[in-house]
């Protein structure tokens, strides 16, 4: 099994050392995980950037080895509508093995800020959060898989915890997965939904239908901010792409490595 997401103290909003997150992964039968840190920006005037300084993701993970386990170097880059430049710049700055192109900020504004749900329903919520994303992905090309594609619900502040389903937005799902698979990126299934929401983030119906309309690239992820959490729903995430894929993937050097299941 594999995650290919999980973040370190690193990340901003994460206490965890790079040795506690392995250790747990190798304790749980994980074979490969990938460090994901938050590299975001966000023009809000009152936002702070929520970037890291590349010394210290250095300082973290060269050299880090724990026995029976591969350790992969990954960016969970926020993909906005204007930082793609913010991108490559960041991406000459070391190597990176995966860059997974989330979408954090619709408006401006994070789902996980209460103020992004004030003044309209919960459904337009969604619907500003699925726009945003659809406008990122269409003019950003330097990312491997979109992160947790229904990200806004699993939100503390989503005032209803209602999962974002995918019957009640098909169009606009179709059409970022369109453009992602157009792109030849991936989809991930992000099991941090799960104990929020009650679903994946992705649930399977979206990635079934991401392969019924050509998609070929997937991964699994916990999101995991602390050692608790790593490789958590690992086993349900792979009997689901064991399902409708029949195989899930890692990346090196950007590219995908396909694992049969
Ligand atoms: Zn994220
Ligand atoms: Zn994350």
């Amino acid at each position: 099994m594999f995650d290919y997401h999980m973040h370190t103290s690193v990340s901003f909003d994460s206490e965890a050392t790079a040795m506690e997150m392995a250790t747990a992964a190798r304790d749980r039968g994980l074979k490969e995980i990938c460090f994901t840190d938050h590299m975001d920006y966000c023009r809000a005037p009152h936002a702070e950037n929520m970037t890291f300084d590349i010394a210290d993701y250095n300082r973290a993970y060269d050299g880090l080895s724990v026995p029976g386990l591969l350790i992969r170097n990954g960016v969970e880059f926020g993909l906005t509508t204007w930082n793609q430049q913010e991108l490559e710049d960041f991406l000459r700055l070391r190597h990176f093995d995966f860059v997974l192109g989330s979408i954090h900020f619709a408006q401006d504004v994070d789902p996980y800020e209460k103020r992004f749900w004030e003044g309209r329903r919960v459904k337009e919520s969604f619907r500003v959060y699925l726009e945003e994303m659809l406008a990122c992905v269409k003019v950003q090309d330097n990312f491997d898989v979109l992160g947790h594609l229904t990200y806004a619900c699993k939100s503390p502040h989503n005032p209803t915890r209602e999962p974002l389903l995918m019957k009640d937005y098909r169009e606009i799902t179709d059409e970022i997965m369109r453009v992602i698979i157009a792109k030849g990126k991936g989809m991930e299934i992000n099991s941090s939904g799960v104990d929020s929401v009650g679903v994946f983030l992705p649930s399977a119906d979206y990635l079934r239908r991401f392969k019924e309309l050509g998609g070929e690239i997937v991964t699994m992820g916990s999101d995991a901010h602390n050692a608790a959490r790593v490789g958590q729903y690992a086993k349900e995430a792979t009997e689901i792409l064991r399902e409708i894929f029949g195989y899930v993937c890692t990346f090196a050097d950007r590219k995908p490595i396909f694992h049969k299941l």
